[in-house]
């Protein structure tokens, strides 16, 4: 997730597309006033943030040029995501076909190989140590079966995402920001169980993004035991 020095820039025509799928997908009330935005990611991710009456949105800039369906796409999965719908199968296949396109799988390695790095610190952190965690994990969830990738802390703190599975690299990394006392060891245990799954179902083109949680990948989620409360603490977070 490092950033180039190159700018965001506005999606032209992000703001009307994503206000068309919010309405497309039944979301409830009034729409926020969108902001969307081409980003510089290291990878194939796109994030949405609600903050008062906006909505700020980034898409990888992975996606400049895509046609109008995959961009609908992506604004399904993102809005589905943070308002709780279930987007329309025959909306996300645009995305889907896109990201398996030997052009996109090349352009996002690309990206990947200026932008993208190793995690450089280990699996303990000054409150968590993720080794442990995914053993216990791993044991009562998988069998004790799961592959272990490399595990780690993220070196900066994220502002978008708790936390990423790179199958290329083959690494779990997790934002640094949970790695204090006053996250609930709950909260971090379901995140590393998240990123986990992302582990058992792998995809090959997706990267630490959100277009890999089909219903299957939620519902097996859900098996975490304080899904919940989990859920309900990361939510609230500003
Ligand atoms: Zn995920």
């Amino acid at each position: 997730m490092k950033r180039l020095s190159e700018p965001p820039s506005p999606v032209p025509g992000g703001a009307a597309i994503f206000q068309r799928l919010y309405t497309r997908l039944g979301c409830r009330g009034r729409p926020p006033r969108f902001e969307v935005e081409f980003y510089p990611y290291a990878n194939l991710m796109h994030t949405i943030r609600l903050r008062e009456e906006g909505a700020h949105v980034r898409l990888s800039d992975a996606l400049r040029g895509a046609p109008l369906a995959v961009l609908e796409s992506a604004a399904a999965i993102l809005l589905s995501r943070v308002y709780r719908r279930r987007a329309p199968g025959e909306i996300l296949r645009a995305y889907r076909q896109f990201v398996l396109l030997p052009r996109t799988r090349r352009r996002v390695a690309a990206l990947r190989g200026v932008r993208g790095s190793r995690v450089k610190l280990g699996p303990r952190g000054s409150v968590y140590d993720l080794a442990p965690m995914f053993t216990r994990l791993n044991r009562h969830y998988f069998g004790g079966r799961l592959h272990r990738p490399r595990l780690g802390w993220s070196s900066r703190t994220w502002r978008a995402q708790f936390g990423c599975f790179d199958p290329a690299l083959d690494q779990i990394v997790m934002n640094r920001w949970l790695d204090r006392p006053s996250v609930p060891r709950y909260a971090v245990e379901y995140v590393l169980f998240h990123e986990m799954l992302h582990v058992k179902h792998p995809l090959r083109a997706a990267r630490c993004g959100i277009e890999a949680h089909s219903l299957k990948f939620r519902m097996e989620e859900k098996r975490y035991a304080n899904y919940d409360r989990a859920r309900k603490f990361l939510d609230r977070l500003p």
